[in-house]
């Protein structure tokens, strides 16, 4: 039977590797850290439940439904509260409920007369003549819907999502649906609609319409530790691997584990580690195109920091009705957002309090995310008194730092595209999967993961099994 190694086991390589396994494929992952999930875990704190890194899965895809029904999680989903439903952004300093239907988009104050109008005018704005040029998203967006769409609804966005900035990040690698509407539609408006009709009517086919922001009771960490019994005594833990090797026709991962190095031969590689991790890998008797190794090596990532921090619900003004906060970065606060995480799941908090989880730093501020937990919580309280009327400092806080917390699909990110897609040409059985290549959200790379094990089925020999899901 075929045997596939793969290098890093954080949701990208725990998927590949538990859709592998239920295809009867045999599989080794080999992870660096003392546990697996990479920015997924989730761990208490007084009275509090506290998320290292995503808070919430953003389900819209069968495949995925299916694949937490077969990890059986199905069962510890919590949906989040329908107070989610309202998203706030910071227009003049007020915290501004964005518009949740096309009625509320024509009286929104987070838009001038002038700019809806323009809004309106979009259909009628002629596509891109040029297609092939990589424009940046802030660009992107200015030029199709106006300035002030741009400000108040997409760079909010893209911090608080991407931890980006959407004058360096590509329109057409990081958010390619919109391009595609522009191409196909010569529209943007035009291409949702068409895309949201048929959207409705799979729907209406399907009897189960998987769209579900959703968390697990005790966390997303549930997601990670479903698949680590999954994988069962295939899944080794601080091992980081230091060497890679080809003998005859295998290929052989050479980690450390304890004060010794070990291996373990493979037909196949997944290498799911972030391309700047890749580099320190030595390669032995085999030599892989260096020029492809260095240019990834500086695929960007942004650094973030986030602040979890819960006050008396006394000490808040803020109702908090919602999901949270985006702020717009022509609005001048430290922070990017915040999530509202007790209005979203106020069963994991004590009545007396609120819970927030703040975002700091990103591509735009990189400077705020290496500050000290002290520094941050500073910040943090100067701009939650300004926005929510904080009037107390947190009973309970803790800041979790990432320096390399998102990669950043910027203009030219096709180089590393194509460096990605030389290094795998030149090392046959070799793949590079992960959020690097895959799209950022866990979703997203539970589907590559899934389509990376059929990838791998074929060039194994093995023909997928029809159903995606491990
Ligand atoms: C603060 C934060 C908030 C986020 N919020 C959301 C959200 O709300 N929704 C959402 O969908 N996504 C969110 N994300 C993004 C999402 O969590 C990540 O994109 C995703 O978890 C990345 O998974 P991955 O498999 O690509 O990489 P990783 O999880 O980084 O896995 C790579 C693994 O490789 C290991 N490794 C490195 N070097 C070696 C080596 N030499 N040998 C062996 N192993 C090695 C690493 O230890 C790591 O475990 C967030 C991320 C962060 C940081």
């Amino acid at each position: 039977m075929p045997r596939v190694a793969i290098i890093g086991a954080g949701i990208t390589g725990l998927i590949t590797a538990c859709a592998l396994k239920d295809a009867g494929v045999e599989v080794v992952v080999i992870e660096a850290a003392e546990r697996a999930g990479g920015p997924i875990h989730t761990f208490p704190h007084d009275d509090l439940l506290l998320e290292t890194g995503p808070h919430t899965l953003l389900v819209r895809s069968t495949p995925v439904a299916d694949t937490l029904d077969r990890l059986g999680l199905t069962g510890d989903i919590i949906d989040a509260h329908d107070a989610a439903e309202t998203r706030f952004v910071v227009k003049d300093g007020v915290v501004t409920a964005l518009p949740s239907s096309p009625l509320s988009l024509a009286t929104t104050p987070l838009l001038s007369p002038l700019a809806r109008l323009r809004l309106l005018l979009e259909p009628f704005i002629p596509r891109f003549s040029e297609p092939d040029i990589d424009e940046t998203l802030a660009s992107f967006v200015s030029r199709r819907l106006g300035r002030e769409v741009y400000e108040y609804f997409v760079d909010p966005f893209v911090s608080g999502i991407w931890a980006g900035d959407a004058t360096q990040l590509s329109a057409r690698h990081a958010f390619p649906t919109l391009v595609e509407f522009e191409q196909e539609a010569g529209s943007i408006v035009a291409g949702a609609l068409l895309s949201g009709l048929r959207k409705f009517q799979s729907d209406q086919e399907n009897t189960r319409s998987p769209r579900r922001l959703l968390s697990f009771e005790g966390g997303l960490r549930r997601l990670v530790d479903a698949c680590v019994d999954r994988l069962g005594d295939d899944l080794l833990l601080d091992s980081p691997v230091r060497k890679l090797r080809r003998d005859a026709d295998d290929w052989r991962v050479i980690y450390q584990r304890g004060g010794a190095r070990r291996g373990e031969s493979a037909d196949a590689l997944v290498l799911t580690l972030s391309p700047r991790d890749l580099y320190d890998i030595e390669w032995e008797n085999i030599d892989p195109p260096r020029g492809a190794l260095s240019t990834l090596r500086d695929l960007p990532y942004a650094p973030c920091a986030l602040a979890h921090v819960a006050y008396r619900r006394a000490d808040v003004e803020h109702p908090l009705d919602g999901l949270g906060v985006l702020i717009p970065s022509c609005e001048g606060f430290h922070i990017l957002g915040a999530l509202f995480i007790s209005s979203m799941f106020p069963n994991r908090v004590p009545d007396d309090l609120v819970q927030l989880s703040v975002f700091i730093g990103g591509a735009r501020k990189p400077e705020l995310a290496a500050l000290d937990p002290g520094e941050i919580l500073d910040l943090v309280d100067h701009d939650l008194s300004r926005l929510l009327g904080t009037r107390a400092r947190p009973v309970t806080s803790r800041v979790i730092h990432w320096d390399r917390a998102i990669p950043q699909y910027e203009v030219g990110h096709g180089v590393f595209l194509d460096a990605m897609t030389n290094l795998e040409d030149a090392l046959p059985g070799v793949f590079l999967s992960g959020g690097f290549r895959d799209g950022i959200g866990v979703p997203a790379l539970i589907e590559a993961g899934l389509n990376r094990a059929d990838s791998l089925q074929r060039h194994l020999g093995l023909s997928p099994s029809p159903e995606k899901t491990p």
